[in-house]
């Protein structure tokens, strides 16, 4: 569920309009179902409901009143689900009537209303679904509507009754249609729900939480829940766009751009698709059947931010975030200075890009094109799919094609941080019949392509041949020779823990072969905590020295990655040498300060640069 937090700027954009149309006196209530003309003209709400929950209402949103045709596209997108596409394109058109709601418009041809927007189509709708369910369709019905508006829902039995009552020209209608055998048998069934379905109480929230419901493509985005599936939403989205407010849908659609319904107890229901609902109340219609306020508000919504289907702004959007080079940024894997010098020079063969955002066809474009660029003259590509939210399927199928590419032409991918992304069969298949690798983790990713890059050199030892701790090299001979004399040497088996967090720091490890690894479980304000290496040391190198010169206990775990040889220097010895000999020890102290702060400036230099990837 979305915070409950609102921007305050765009209630008062409601509110402000909400207050300026409560003036405007045209339209007249629906009379002709004597129950609706009951409806109080002053009233009016407006809500704005967005794809991720939040919820803008001002006015009067929560008086229930019936949705009337509002129901229309939704008992078509239920039938649909129901009863399949082929059935329902048998027994009602999708083609724009361009005539009132109640108009009895048949295909001259074939009988088949024109539309499920219209009474005719709609009350042919609405006899399928009573043919298919029989005795259960009301409940059927109620319960698909209370999905999508999120609550439970109920019929208003007087508006119902005043409608079954009163309804002639709908009974008409439905003979027709049984003349054609659009309707089979009695129709006072199929009627009878098409009267229940139009009286469904709702309040203005209700329909904006519908109205959201189709923007995400048929999920509620209050509840989860999904009554509709995608394929249904857009049919039903695409009537509500050419047939949705009757006569009228050719001037919406040029002035307002938005799939939308309405109903003549004056709720009116549009869609930003993909991003948010809209739903006003107000009960005067204009001559068309719709409600006056609603039409004009959607209007002014649409031309103030820019909502209208066509006005697309192309600027903006990329689904690259951020591209670089192995120059820029370097694993946390310390390099001995050979793999250094080498990653140096050819830095540039590695990219790492990482994607964002929702893979469609655009985006995926984007992408594509920029991993073919790449593959000009990358050896190593690191591709990161942290911050991508979907990948849509023609867009997955379209980078397991590049990709695949990619490794035939000799370029060497590792996929990083794509998990959730690409579980498909497909995928698997890609990993298994490529060379392609697939790694969890940001870091590790770019130590894997810095190891691709230095596999491609001649002659490449197997392990970094063991180095004379660089430590040692800063100290002059006889200090050196007498600091050697307190190293004890020590042999450590892979997976080894060496140091422990939480122990005394009482011993610094000079590293002469392997490698060690420290991590540390990085803490989110959600609670979980993820594992996270802070570096891996190499030959040459030295480890443990903050502890050892702070006396506070370990951080962090050390662990060897493979079988090493270190030399330890105890604090005992360390304090015996500081009274022994002093010069001995400043000499130790200040080529560690050296080291320390050599590492502290590369350090600091990555974070730096991130700023400007
Ligand atoms: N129940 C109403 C009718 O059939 C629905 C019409 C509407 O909302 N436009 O007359």
């Amino acid at each position: 569920m979305a915070p409950a937090t609102q921007s305050t700027v765009i209630l008062g954009l409601l509110q402000e309009l909400h207050d300026r149309l409560s003036q405007c006196q045209e339209g007249a209530v629906a009379d002709y179902i004597p129950e609706l003309a009951k409806a109080v003209p002053r009233d009016f709400g407006i809500v704005v409901a967005m794809a991720d929950g939040r919820i803008y209402a001002v006015g009067e949103t929560e008086k229930p009143f019936t949705i009337q045709s509002i129901s229309k596209p939704f008992a078509y997108g239920l039938a649909l689900q129901q009863l399949s596409v082929e059935h329902m394109q048998r027994k009602v058109g999708v083609e724009p009537s361009g005539e009132a709601f109640n108009a009895i418009s048949l295909d001259p041809e074939t009988g088949r209303p024109r539309n499920p927007m219209i009474n005719a189509g709609a009350i042919a709708t609405s006899a399928q679904l009573q043919q298919l369910a029989g005795a259960g369709a009301e409940a059927l019905l109620l319960h698909f509507f209370s999905q999508l508006a999120g609550r439970e829902l109920s019929i208003d039995l007087e508006v119902y009754a005043s409608e079954r009552d009163t309804g002639h020209r709908n009974r008409a209608i439905s003979h027709l249609l049984r003349n054609v055998s659009v309707i089979e048998g009695d129709v006072e069934p199929g009627l009878d729900l098409y009267f229940r379905q139009c009286a469904i109480s709702v309040t203005c929230r209700d329909l904006g939480v519908m109205a959201a419901t189709l923007a995400c493509q048929g999920r509620n985005p209050l509840t989860g829940e999904r009554p509709l599936d995608a394929p249904t939403t857009v049919q039903m989205l695409s009537l509500m766009g050419t047939c949705g407010m009757y006569d009228a849908a050719g001037q919406w659609l040029h002035d307002v751009g938005m799939p939308a319904k309405s109903g003549v107890a004056g709720g009116v229901l549009a869609v930003v698709p993909g991003q948010f609902g809209i739903a006003v109340y107000s009960p005067p219609l204009d001559s068309y059947g719709n409600s006056v306020r609603g039409v004009a508000a959607c209007k002014e919504l649409s031309e103030r931010l820019s909502l209208h289907l066509y006005d697309q702004n192309p600027l903006g959007r990329s689904a690259i975030r951020r591209s670089y080079t192995g120059n820029h940024i370097q694993s946390r894997r310390w390099r001995t200075n050979t793999e250094l010098v080498h990653l140096r020079d050819q830095g540039q063969s590695l990219r790492i890009l990482h994607a964002q955002g929702v893979l469609d066809f655009y985006g995926t474009e984007q992408l594509l094109a920029n991993l073919e660029g790449m593959a000009r003259s990358a050896r190593v590509i690191v591709l990161d799919m942290h911050h991508v939210q979907e990948l849509l399927p023609n867009s997955l199928e379209m980078l397991i094609q590049t990709l695949g590419e990619l490794d035939r032409q000799g370029i060497r991918v590792v996929i990083s941080r794509a998990q959730g992304l690409i579980e498909s069969p497909r995928w698997a298949d890609l990993l298994a019949q490529t060379g392609i690798e697939r790694v969890d983790e940001l870091d590790i990713a770019l130590e894997l392509g810095e190891k691709l890059l230095l596999q491609a050199r001649e002659a490449r030892p197997d392990r970094p041949s063991p180095e004379r701790p660089s430590l040692l090299l800063q100290l002059d001979p006889p200090q050196r020779q007498e600091l050697e004399s307190l190293l004890v040497p020590r042999t450590v088996k892979t997976g080894e823990r060496v140091i422990r967090r939480g122990d005394d720091g009482d011993s610094l490890f000079l590293i002469v072969a392997g490698h060690f690894t420290t991590g540390v479980h990085v803490q989110f304000g959600s609670g979980d905590s993820r594992h996270s290496r802070l570096a891996t040391f190499t030959s040459g190198m030295c480890f443990g020295e903050i502890s050892f010169l702070s006396g506070k206990p370990r951080s962090a775990d050390v662990v060897a990655d493979e079988p090493g040889d270190l030399l330890v220097l105890s604090r005992d010895d360390f304090e015996r040498l500081r009274l022994r000999s002093p010069e001995t020890a400043i000499q130790l102290l200040l080529a560690l300060s050296a080291e320390l702060g050599g590492r502290l400036g590369r350090t600091s230099y990555q974070l730096s640069v991130m700023d400007h990837l």
